[in-house]
């Protein structure tokens, strides 16, 4: 699927919704002076390979960016949501002590810190927890939000968000683990958190790709 190769007709198909989309599957057929049915494998593989969207009731979108690959506009289909883990969160107030045993409970690197809102309010990681063991001796006295980067610093994601995008954020700004959340409307950085993505979000993606299933799927 990944090395298709477009016929004449699916070329024609896609100028068609380039110039007229959203445009229904009667009108591109009426258009080329087919019938529906004639075209209807190919709508089928040009919508699958990502080059068009289909939107019930409204009709066919352009989607695929010209300059990219099958595979490429693939993977941009691909959110946050599919492939996003539960998030890990430790109140504000709670000690070091007690992060660093969720930390071992849990099996997570990184831990999501919440307010008294339960809103997001900073990120610990592995390293910043050892820094502070290592500059203190009594973990119990020390609240996490002492030691965490806070918001507004925190580099987020939404569950819109594409996989690919998400994975280009890890890099970016060279962190292992983005909070997933959702704006709330009652000020600019209130977010509630919906999930983590991590590395190893964007590893469990790889192999469901390597497996194909996410493409048989008909996502
Ligand atoms: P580690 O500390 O285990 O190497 P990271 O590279 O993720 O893990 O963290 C490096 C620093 O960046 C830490 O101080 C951490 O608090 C901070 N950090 C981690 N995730 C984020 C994020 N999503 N946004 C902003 N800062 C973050």
């Amino acid at each position: 699927m990944i090395s298709i190769e477009l016929s004449a007709r699916q070329r024609r198909i896609l100028e068609i919704v380039k110039q007229n989309g959203p445009i229904t599957g009667d009108k591109i057929a009426e258009m080329l002076g087919l019938t529906r049915a004639t075209l209807r494998a190919d709508l089928a593989i040009l919508t699958m390979s990502g080059f068009l969207e289909a939107r019930p009731r409204v009709g066919y979108f352009y989607a695929g960016d010209r300059g990219k690959t099958v595979w490429q506009n693939r993977l941009r289909q691909l959110t946050v949501h599919m492939f996003k883990a539960p998030p890990v969160v430790v109140e504000e107030h709670k000690s070091v002590q007690e992060a660093i045993v969720t930390l071992f409970l849990e099996d997570v690197g990184t831990l999501y810190i919440i307010g008294k809102d339960r809103l997001l309010s900073g990120v610990v990681s592995r390293k910043d927890l050892l820094r502070a063991v290592h500059g203190h001796k009594n973990l119990e006295d020390i609240p996490v939000g002492m030691i965490m980067t806070r918001m507004p610093n925190i580099v987020t994601v939404t569950p819109e968000e594409s996989l690919f995008d998400a994975a280009q954020k890890l890099l970016e700004y060279q962190v292992d683990s983005l909070p997933v959340v959702v704006p709330k409307d009652t000020g600019r950085f209130h977010f509630e958190v919906v999930g983590r993505f991590t590395k190893t979000t964007v590893t469990r993606a790889f192999v469901a790709l390597g497996k194909d299933d996410l493409f048989d799927d008909g996502l």
